[in-house]
């Protein structure tokens, strides 16, 4: 059997870092590129970032094993791949029914029959019909999320792969919106300052923290919530409020209007229309304004949520759609 020596020199993969980063620490250790190292290294074909952090061969993740002695599992956690099935049920594009499912799992704000869901799922590209999938952005690759301070904090810079979600807008840690880039490697510009995020915004991406790094979420009037169900209730809350305008008007409290006055909110810059627009093709801007909702909604469980409920379920019915730590509590 061949004995493949280990490399000299394998830093350990930081605390949450994306593959594509620590390849490039990996790299750097011999004076390499991220091709370089792909192609010299490894006799792998060049993979851009964004792809390296998505779903990356098995050969790749069985050679980085190989030579630095990490094991594969934890090779895949750097990825999008880790986080399915528990954060993401699938990355397969093909798969139609994937967010449709996801997205509308709890009904908590809208009353029976009102569908929340449109056929936009659907993208066609050059006569291909693909699926969205929650939480990645769509079109994926081309928006890079980071933290500046907290890349300038760290004893040694790197990228986090939960900021390959779309998930969250902002860092709890440091109060400020996340930064957007259009490269995948991220240049810190020594001058730039992190505006500061809304309190709304920070509080739910601090439950959203919680669920992607523990594994569960403390909600704010101390219920906890396992991640699978979280993120799932998150995005199902995202969908009815940003649900169909048609369906919407069907309710007695039109609730993303009403929300939109309350928190101050520019309506003519949503361009809506009949369909409903996935928050996953939703520019940065408008992703913040709607996860700023939905901070707002769980900042003093019970009574935001409440406030918003329709009166036609029953709370038993409540109880069966909700999930057990916000039933138990309404
Ligand atoms: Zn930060």
């Amino acid at each position: 059997m061949a004995v493949t020596a280990r490399w000299p020199l394998h830093p350990c993969p930081l605390p949450y870092e994306s593959l594509s980063s620590w390849i490039s620490r990996l790299a750097k250790e011999y004076n390499l590129s991220t091709g370089e190292l792909l192609s010299n290294a490894l006799s792998i074909k060049f993979i851009r970032n964004h792809l390296i952090d998505y779903d990356p061969p098995d050969e790749l993740i069985m050679k980085l094993s190989t030579y630095t002695g990490v094991n594969e599992a934890s090779i895949r956690a750097m990825t999008l791949q880790g986080y399915v099935p528990w954060i993401i049920d699938t990355l397969d594009i093909n798969n139609s029914e994937c967010l449709r499912n996801y997205a509308t799992q709890y009904r908590t704000l809208l009353p029976p029959k009102i569908k929340w869901m449109s056929s936009g799922v659907r993208k066609r590209y050059k006569k291909k019909i693909t699926y969205c999938r929650p939480w990645i952005a769509e079109p994926y690759g081309k928006e890079y999320l980071f933290c500046a301070q907290c890349i300038r904090t760290d004893s040694i810079p790197y990228d986090r792969i939960f900021w390959r979600l779309c998930m969250m807008a902002s860092c709890h840690i440091h109060g400020c919106l996340l930064d957007i880039s259009d490269c995948s490697v991220v240049k810190l510009i020594p001058s730039s300052v992190s505006k500061p995020a809304d309190d709304n915004l920070l509080s739910v991406d601090k439950l959203t923290f919680q669920a992607l790094t523990v594994g569960e979420v403390t909600l704010p009037n101390g219920s906890m919530m396992n991640a699978c169900v979280y993120v799932r209730f998150l995005r199902s809350l995202i969908e009815e409020i940003f649900c169909r305008p048609s369906s919407m008007r069907r309710c007695k409290h039109h609730i993303l209007l009403e929300m939109i006055e309350l928190l101050g909110i520019d309506i003519l810059s949503w361009g809506s229309s009949g369909n409903s627009l996935l928050f996953e093709r939703l520019p940065f801007s408008l992703r913040c304004y709607i996860l700023k909702m939905i901070g707002f909604l769980l900042s003093d469980l019970p009574l935001s949520l409440s406030r918003w409920q329709t009166m036609q379920y029953t709370t038993e019915e409540k109880r069966i759609l909700l999930p057990n730590a916000i039933a138990e509590i309404l």
